[in-house]
C-alpha cells in the first residue's frame, strides 16, 4: 500500500534525535513499520544521521520496495552480515540498538562480526517514540474501536445461561472480521462465573449461568492499529455485592479518566484510580496496572502504573482499565481506550459502561 512519506521522515528524525551512537539499530516489527511504512514480518531497519536501510532477505525484497518510504533496501542472506556490510559501509562505530527484542545470542553474533564497533542498549525514551499518535493513527483506531463495539452490540443477546463462553468469542470475533477487522487485537476473553476472578482468563466450555459476572475484554485491528475495551455484564441479576463493587470499579474508572490531561504522569493517574479503591477496602483486590498505551501493538508505551513518571501529551493514545478480583468468586473490569486531548481526554471505545443485566 502506497502512503505519503512525510509521517515517516518526521518519524525517522525523532527517532535520530533519540541517539547519540553512529548508527540506530531496529529489529521490532512494529517499528521497522512504523518508520518506513514495510509491514513484513521480519527484517532490520539501520538509521544514521543522513541514511536508512531497511535490510530484509529474499523473501521480502518486492514488498519492501512497494511498501517503505526513504529507506534504501538491501537484501541479506544472513541477517548479521546484512548488518554488518552496513555498519563498515557507513563507517560507524557506536551502534544504539533494540535491547528488548535483540537476542543474547544475536548480540554475541553481532560483536564478534564487528569487532571494532560499541553497541548500546537504546534508552528509556526509545519505548515512546510511538506513544503520540498523528491523525491518521487516530483515525485509524477510531475505527477499530468502532467496529469492535458494533461486533458487541450484536453478539449481546447471546450473553444467556446455558452458552458457552468460547461460543461468545467466536461470534464476536467472527464479527469484528466480517465487519472490517483485519484481525482480532488478542484473543478475545470471554470469562464467567468464578473465570471472571482470572484477569487473563481464555475462553473455554464453561457454560455462563444465572447470576453470573461476564467479563468481555476484545479488540479489533484497523490497517495495524488496535482498540481496547472490556465490559462486565450480569446475567439474569446482581446481588448487592456486585453492584456495589461495579460501582467502586466505575467510579475509580471515571475519576481515571477525569485526571487525564497533558502533564499528568503516569502514576499520577494509576494513584487515582488505585487509591480510589483502596479507600472503597478493595485494594488488595486490584492487582494490575491501570491502562497502557495502544497503537501497532496493543500494549505499548506508556504504561499507567504505579511509579511511571512519563508524562502524558495530546495525541497518546491509552486505555483506563481498573478491576476488581475476588478470587473463586467472580471479578468485576470496566476498559476504555481513551485519546489525551488538549484539554483532557475523549473516549474513543464507544460502548455504554453503566451496569447492564443481560
Ligand atoms: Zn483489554
Ligand atoms: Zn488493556
Amino acid at each position: 500500500m502506497r502512503h505519503d512519506s512525510q509521517p515517516f521522515s518526521d518519524r525517522v528524525s525523532r527517532l535520530r534525535s533519540l541517539g547519540s551512537s553512529d548508527a540506530l539499530l531496529i529489529l521490532g516489527e512494529k517499528n521497522i513499520r512504523y518508520l518506513t511504512g514495510f509491514t513484513g514480518s521480519d527484517g532490520a531497519l539501520m538509521a544514521g544521521l543522513d541514511w536508512l536501510v531497511l535490510l530484509v532477505d529474499g523473501r521480502y525484497v518486492t514488498q519492501a520496495r512497494a511498501e517503505s518510504r526513504g529507506a534504501e533496501i538491501v537484501e541479506f542472506r544472513k541477517r548479521v552480515d546484512g548488518i554488518r556490510e552496513t555498519v563498515l559501509n557507513h563507517g560507524a562505530r557506536s551502534i544504539g540498538f533494540e535491547s528488548s527484542i535483540l537476542s543474547v545470542a544475536e548480540h554475541l553474533r553481532l560483536k564478534e562480526a564487528l569487532p571494532g564497533a560499541e553497541f548500546f542498549p537504546l534508552t528509556a525514551e526509545f519505548e515512546m517514540l510511538r506513544a503520540v499518535k498523528d491523525g491518521r493513527e487516530i483515525g485509524l483506531i477510531r475505527e477499530a474501536a468502532d467496529i469492535a463495539a458494533s461486533a458487541l452490540k450484536a453478539v449481546r443477546q447471546m450473553i444467556r445461561p446455558g452458552i458457552r463462553e468460547e461460543r461468545i468469542a467466536l461470534e464476536l470475533e467472527y464479527r469484528m472480521r466480517r465487519e472490517g477487522a483485519g484481525q482480532v487485537s488478542f484473543e478475545t476473553i470471554v470469562a464467567s462465573g468464578a473465570n471472571s476472578a482470572l484477569p487473563h482468563a481464555t475462553p473455554g466450555r464453561r457454560e455462563i449461568q444465572d447470576g453470573d459476572c461476564v467479563t468481555i475484554d476484545y479488540g479489533a485491528v484497523r490497517d495495524g492499529y488496535h482498540s481496547d475495551e472490556t465490559c462486565t455484564f450480569f446475567v439474569g441479576s446482581a446481588s448487592e455485592r456486585q453492584q456495589e463493587v461495579y460501582r467502586f470499579v466505575r467510579e475509580a474508572h471515571d475519576r481515571a479518566i477525569a485526571a487525564i490531561r497533558p502533564g499528568a504522569s503516569c502514576g499520577e493517574i494509576d494513584r487515582v484510580a488505585r487509591s480510589f479503591l483502596a479507600e472503597a477496602g478493595l485494594g488488595e483486590w486490584f492487582s494490575h496496572g491501570t491502562g497502557h498505551g495502544v497503537g501497532l501493538d496493543v500494549h505499548e508505551a506508556p504504561r499507567l502504573a504505579m511509579g511511571r513518571e512519563e508524562l502524558l501529551s495530546a495525541g497518546m493514545v491509552v486505555t483506563v482499565e481498573p478491576g476488581i478480583y475476588l478470587p473463586g468468586v467472580w471479578g468485576i473490569r470496566i476498559e476504555d481506550t481513551v485519546l489525551v486531548t488538549e484539554e483532557g481526554c475523549e473516549i474513543l471505545t464507544p460502548t455504554p459502561k453503566e451496569l447492564e443485566i443481560v
